[in-house]
């Protein structure tokens, strides 16, 4: 078995019905994410846990080539009503960043992103507590799903340290990981992670994972709702956000040129 040096990490947001662009972007159909997960594991893909994750990123055992980590953001109650029963049948875990102050309650972060203004629901303790039981983790997504670098040292501290109290009296175990809301943040806002205890955070800049890199800007890809099955394919095997079939053939060109010695420095 060939083990991998770079893992990718999926980020999807909301599991259901799409009614705008916007929508369409940040939300999946449930056949659309039963799709894209039954094409990762016929193509050999196979998901692994946080701790499988990070064990690998600290070095500690070794994973197959073609691992992926597969996250979710925000908590929406699509992921327990969709997402979970098709991770259920693959045997696959995953892990969700939860706005502590909203559970139970609704994206109201999204009603200035959202041209329609609509908001959608998230899962509340009893959704969270029944996935904790079938695969899932949870980790933090701050309380309010605050824009980070634009709040004070109080204020940043209150946002990070928050969420990692409610989350873990909440779910009766210690929360050591943090996705940044927006993908926000910048170097005060990561020591101020690393400050309020948290062991490592994901940002949402595109790429692979190697061991080399660091514990509070882990990369992730985003996936739209609009991406098709080759298209989540594409990206996940460049490491790239672009799964135009176009930027499929300069990556594998630029490997070809560079093989034969060829390309451009
Ligand atoms: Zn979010």
């Amino acid at each position: 078995m060939s083990t991998t040096t770079r893992i990718p990490v999926l980020m999807y947001h909301r599991v259901g019905e799409a009614h705008n662009d916007w929508e369409r972007k940040y939300c999946i159909s449930p056949q659309g994410f039963a799709a894209h997960m039954q094409m990762l594991h016929a193509k050999g893909w196979q998901a692994v846990s946080l701790d499988q994750f990070m064990g690998w990123l600290d070095a500690r055992h070794e994973l197959p080539e073609k691992a992926f980590l597969l996250t979710f953001d925000d908590g929406f109650l699509g992921v327990y009503e969709h997402a979970a029963p098709v991770l259920e049948k693959l045997g696959w875990p995953a892990t969700v960043f939860l706005v502590s102050s909203l559970i139970g309650k609704r994206d109201n972060w999204c009603e200035q992103h959202n041209p329609s203004g609509a908001t959608y629901p998230l899962m509340d303790a009893d959704h969270i507590r029944a996935l904790q039981g079938r695969g899932f983790r949870f980790e933090s997504h701050t309380r309010q799903h605050a824009d980070l670098p634009t709040l004070d040292d109080g204020a940043l501290h209150a946002e990070l340290a928050g969420a990692r109290a409610e989350l873990t009296a909440l779910l009766g175990r210690q929360v050591d990981y943090l996705a940044y809301p927006f993908g926000r943040y910048d170097d005060r806002v990561a020591e101020a992670a690393r400050t309020a205890g948290y062991v490592a955070a994901f940002c949402t800049q595109p790429g692979f994972n190697r061991r080399d890199i660091a514990r509070y800007r882990l990369r992730r890809l985003d996936v739209f709702g609009t991406d098709s099955p080759a298209a989540l394919l594409r990206k996940i095997r460049l490491g790239s956000n672009d799964g135009s079939v176009g930027n499929s053939l300069r990556y594998h060109g630029g490997r070809i040129l560079a093989r034969v010695g060829l390309a451009n420095s």
